[in-house]
């Protein structure tokens, strides 16, 4: 049946199938991240995108130790959405030419990535609760707040600061 492996019959198989979603999802995002940081001009950002590199590390770790509490083995599942944000992030990266807009339009995409990392472990959260997965649950929830402050920092940053550059 097209996009997933196996059918989804309960609350648990769709929790299990949104979880390797995100699995898989962060292991791209964990390889496109070098070649976006090597394109950011603006000293902030580059510092700021590290952070996000550093932290999408731990994030990988928590998502491997939810697999485990749930007693499965860590796998993804092919996550169409966030390979077209990646396909656009490397595209735009690829396209602009100045270096100040280059760093506007990093931001927008590294943000299009964080909104995508924050809908999905928004779900995640919410469900592991109502299945009553408390434990993982709280990961979810951690990451979900890293999520969100990364893009408040990278919207201050680019209201603040490389917009302003970018628009000069
Ligand atoms: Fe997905």
């Amino acid at each position: 049946m097209g996009l997933f492996s196996k059918d989804i019959k309960s609350m648990g198989d769709l929790f299990l199938h949104v979880l390797q979603d995100i699995y898989y999802a962060e292991l791209q995002i964990g390889q496109a991240l070098p070649g976006l940081i090597e394109k950011a001009t603006n000293r902030e950002l580059t510092a700021e995108l590290k952070i996000i590199e550093t932290e999408a590390t731990r994030q990988g770790a928590r998502l491997e130790q939810a697999f485990e509490l749930i007693g499965e083995k860590p796998k993804g599942a092919a996550c169409p959405a966030i390979d077209g944000i990646l396909k656009e992030a490397r595209d735009i990266a690829g396209e602009v030419g100045p270096p100040k807009v280059l760093d506007a339009a990093l931001i927008a995409a590294v943000q299009a990535i964080a909104h995508y990392k924050i809908a999905r472990y928004g779900t995640l959260a919410a469900w592991a609760d109502g299945i009553g997965k408390a434990a993982v649950g709280k990961l979810f929830s951690t990451t979900l707040k890293e999520a969100k402050a990364t893009d408040r920092k990278l919207a201050s940053l680019a209201t603040k600061k490389v917009n302003v550059k970018a628009a000069a």
